[in-house]
């Protein structure tokens, strides 16, 4: 494994929208050059060699824009790599995905194949509030949140500094809770899908608005970097107009594709 440049985890934003149209990506943020969180269309840019450096997946939940690329990257890694590729997931994620994608319908079983004793993909259940250690010291805690389906944010801590990334949500207290007890919280990557007049679209979805943001925002004992991801095509402007209105004291930053952060 490479840790590039010390101790800091480097993270590369390689999708952060909500939807696909020309130059969109669905979520896909890389860890230094082995780890995926969530296999949107954004993981679809790297090239097979940076694909086979990725030992590890972490899932925040079973929608499709979070999960696309997973069955076509573990066919492409699958018959170049020795051992399977680690999927980390929710149980109910992972029966999800078995259920529907990995069934021989949509898609092999690639738990199984080509043998059951070395497959290509391995699932790995986490627990909300247990941590999992990877190499380097990089400790990745799944955080609780509130969506349409079971659902995690995650806390990538390097040591020296944590970036938190929520997945999909809507306001959930327990969420903001989780972060005013770690104390070296930087970065908050946070979704912002709908626009306000959608309360109803956002309650039943299970996603923010941004007077939702707000109101979560104002719970944080410590000043953060604020990153808005998983906007609506199209409405890109509109809902950072909205959340410059509702929580402009926050100093939001809409997040971009090939942006890396370094902590
Ligand atoms: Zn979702
Ligand atoms: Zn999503």
């Amino acid at each position: 494994m490479a840790r590039l440049g010390g101790y800091a985890i480097h993270l590369t934003i390689l999708g952060c929208s909500g939807g696909v149209a020309a130059g969109l990506r669905t979520t896909c943020l890389m860890l230094d050059d082995d780890i995926l969180v969530d296999t949107g269309t954004g993981a679809g840019d790297l090239t097979l060699s940076q694909m086979l450096r990725i030992h590890t997946v972490f899932l925040t939940h079973s929608h499709l824009d979070h999960v696309a690329l997973l069955p076509m990257l573990a066919d492409a890694v699958g018959p170049r790599r020795d051992t399977p590729l680690i999927v980390y997931a929710l149980q109910a994620t992972i029966d999800i995905l078995r259920q529907n994608v990995f069934n021989f319908r949509l898609w092999p079983d690639y738990t199984t194949l080509p043998t059951p004793e070395n497959p290509y993909v391995e699932f790995r259940p986490i627990v909300v509030g247990q941590p999992v250690e990877m190499s380097g010291g990089r400790r990745i805690t799944p955080l609780p949140v509130r969506h349409a389906v079971p659902a995690v944010a995650y806390q990538f801590d390097s040591g020296r500094a944590s970036f938190v990334f929520s997945g999909d949500t809507t306001y959930h207290e327990p969420f903001w809770k989780s972060l005013n007890t770690i104390d070296n919280l930087r970065y908050l990557m946070i979704e912002a899908t709908f626009l306000n007049h959608n309360t109803a679209g956002a309650e039943f979805s299970g996603h923010m608005r941004p007077q939702l943001l707000a109101q979560g925002l104002k719970q944080i004992n410590k000043r953060v970097r604020f990153l808005v991801t998983h906007m609506e095509p199209g409405n890109e402007d509109a809902t950072m107009a909205e959340i410059q209105t509702a929580a402009g004291e926050f100093q939001p930053e809409k997040l971009k594709r090939g942006q890396v952060f370094e902590f």
